[in-house]
Order: C-alpha cells, then sequence, then structure tokens
C-alpha cells in the first residue's frame, strides 16, 4: 500500500462525509493506492456511525474508537501504530487542510527522498490574536530551541516516511514535535511544503490560548528529553558542580579570613550568603542528577536506537 492517511477526530461529524470522499477522489485520480485511518478520540457525537457508514462503502478504512477522549497526540500514535501504507500523512478531520495537497505531499516522500514533510500554514485562516499572534512567537522559540528551521510546528497536515512514525512515540500534547524527535531518530530530511489552509466550515476547534502555555513547556521537556534524557547527569552534573564550587570557593575565602585575618562580622556580607545558597544549590542539582540518572537506567527504552539496515549471516 502506497498511502496512509492519519485523522486523528473529536466530534467532527459534519465533515467527515466530504472529507472522506474529497481524498478518495484526490488519490484515486491519482493512482495511489491509500487507506484512511481514523481514531475517533471519544467522540459523543454521530463520528463513528457516519464511520461506520463510510467503511462500509467503497472507501478503504480502517478505524479505531477511543473509549474516551485522549488528546490529538494519543489519537495520531493509535493510527501510527495502525497505518500500512509506506508514506504516512496526516491531517485533520476539520476540513482545515485540504486533501488538494495529498499527491504533493506523497510525492515529496515516496520521490523526492524527504522523510518528514511539514505543511506550512502561509495564510491562515484563524482569529488573528487568539491564534496567529501567539502561534509565531511559539514558532519562533521551537525554531530556536531545536535547530529546525520550521515556520509552523502546529500544522496538522504532515507527510512522513512509514519508517519515521514507527520509530517514535507521541503522548500527551507532543504531536507539534513529531520533526523535532525524528530528527532526534536520525532522519535528516526534513522539508516543508506551503499548504492551503482554510477556515473551519462546520464544528468548533478544540484548543485555545492554553496551548501555547502548554505547547512552551512541552518545547522546554522535548528538548531537555532530545539531549539529556538518557544522560541526566551531564546536565544536573555540571551545573550542580558549577553551583557547589562557587559557593565552596566563597566559604573557604571566608574561613581563611575569620581564621588567619580576624574577619568577624562575615554574616554581614551579602555574599556570605550566597555562597551558602550556592553549595547547597549545587549540592542538590547534584543528587537530582544521581537520581534522575537511576531512573533513566532502569527504563525499559534506555537503549532506544533505530537499526536503519542489517545484514544477517
Ligand atoms: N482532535 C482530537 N482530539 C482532541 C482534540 C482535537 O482528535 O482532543 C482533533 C480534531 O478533531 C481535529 C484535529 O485534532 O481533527 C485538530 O483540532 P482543531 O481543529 O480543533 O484544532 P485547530 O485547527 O483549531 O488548531
Ligand atoms: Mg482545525
Amino acid at each position: 500500500m502506497d498511502l496512509s492517511i492519519v485523522i486523528p477526530l473529536y466530534n467532527e461529524d459534519e465533515s467527515l462525509r466530504e472529507l472522506t470522499e474529497w481524498i478518495h477522489k484526490v488519490v484515486t485520480d491519482n493512482n495511489i493506492s491509500y487507506e484512511i485511518v481514523f481514531i475517533d478520540d471519544g467522540s459523543n457525537d454521530n463520528s463513528w456511525q457516519i464511520i461506520e457508514q463510510l467503511s462500509s462503502e467503497k472507501y478503504n478504512i480502517s478505524a479505531v474508537k477511543f473509549r474516551r477522549n485522549y488528546g490529538k497526540a494519543a489519537g495520531l500514535q493509535s493510527g501510527f501504530t495502525v497505518a500500512k501504507g509506506d508514506v504516512v500523512i496526516t491531517m485533520d478531520a476539520d476540513l482545515q487542510d485540504s486533501p488538494d495537497e495529498i499527491p504533493e505531499l506523497f510525492d515529496l516522500i515516496k520521490n523526492k527522498g524527504f522523510d518528514v514533510i511539514s505543511g506550512w500554514k502561509k495564510k491562515r485562516y484563524d482569529p488573528i490574536l487568539s491564534k496567529n499572534l501567539p502561534s509565531k512567537l511559539f514558532n519562533f522559540a521551537a525554531r530556536v530551541m531545536s535547530g529546525i528551521k520550521l515556520h509552523d510546528f502546529n500544522c496538522g497536515l504532515k507527510s512522513y516516511r512509514s519508517s519515521v512514525v514507527k520509530s517514535i512515540e507521541i503522548y500527551g500534547d507532543m504531536h507539534r514535535y513529531i520533526p523535532i524527535l525524528a530528527k532526534n531518530a536520525g532522519f535528516k530530511k526534513i522539508g516543508e511544503k506551503i499548504v492551503i489552509h482554510q477556515k473551519r466550515k462546520y464544528g468548533i476547534t478544540k484548543y485555545g490560548m492554553s496551548r501555547f502555555v502548554n505547547g512552551f513547556l512541552d518545547l522546554i521537556s522535548v528538548t531537555f528529553m532530545t539531549k539529556f534524557a538518557k544522560k541526566p547527569m551531564h546536565f544536573f552534573g555540571l551545573l550542580g558542580s558549577l553551583s557547589f564550587f562557587v559557593g565552596f570557593g566563597i566559604l573557604v575565602y571566608f574561613s581563611i579570613s575569620k581564621i588567619f585575618f580576624q574577619l568577624y562580622n562575615m554574616t554581614d556580607r551579602p555574599l556570605f550568603y550566597f555562597g551558602l545558597l550556592s553549595l547547597l544549590f549545587g549540592t542538590q542539582l547534584f543528587l537530582t542528577g544521581f537520581v534522575s540518572e537511576i531512573v533513566s537506567r532502569s527504563s525499559s527504552d534506555r537503549n532506544d536506537y533505530i537499526i536503519e539496515k542489517e545484514i544477517k549471516f
């Protein structure tokens, strides 16, 4: 199978039929063999009934329904395990992403050698204040912290080589950072394509401003995890030692002053307290490093290398 289109959805019954017909038309016109993988993220409208109905018709549909709402990342992750195509495209169910983009997204992976192509909604049709501006800031931070030059990490429309989605695992709200996880897993050709974006036609958005706050916190965790999760001591140990020795140095200085130069009023000196704090803080960081190291040693995926090729005798 050429292509799996993974679509997480939560209460989107109004758009599913239109979306399915449109995708079916575009991909069959381009002679791409496909499946649509719907993940019903615990909808409480008629989404699942419509999916059942569609799957009994001419469309190639695989689908999963969660018992409750788990969030978009869980939906995508479950879709990735189900997907059988050589190329996996993710898109939103609300018709904001256009199925007309599929052939080109597919081609970039299949024939142009890209591992990941991220959609870029250059012209957006979302409210300026609640979405566009925060989104710009957010993307800027993500670019700086990850070193990946993408304009639109949030875009739901992305295209992957199958091995990419099979070698990463997303949870929480981490769906925005798949390109970062992919880069960390050794996939180098990460590109971008400007895509058409449309106003939401049916239903309502499932996210508000909170996404940017949470998104930013997630960005910090992702950056930390990709750099230090397997060697926490390199992070905590370095900071801890620095802080410890600064504090230690200061206290040695005060001790010498007191013993040899009769300095009596050292508690009047702000530096004294700084040294004390610095010493304590350093010790704490260092111990945190030890504990994290033990946690990461005992984690089941402490060896998370991915084999690209293999010769067997
Ligand atoms: N979605 C989901 N689970 C959730 C929230 C959203 O599967 O808990 C789906 C939603 O149905 C849609 C996609 O994720 O297909 C993007 O959500 P939405 O359109 O609300 O986000 P926006 O376009 O406003 O960023
Ligand atoms: Mg949307």
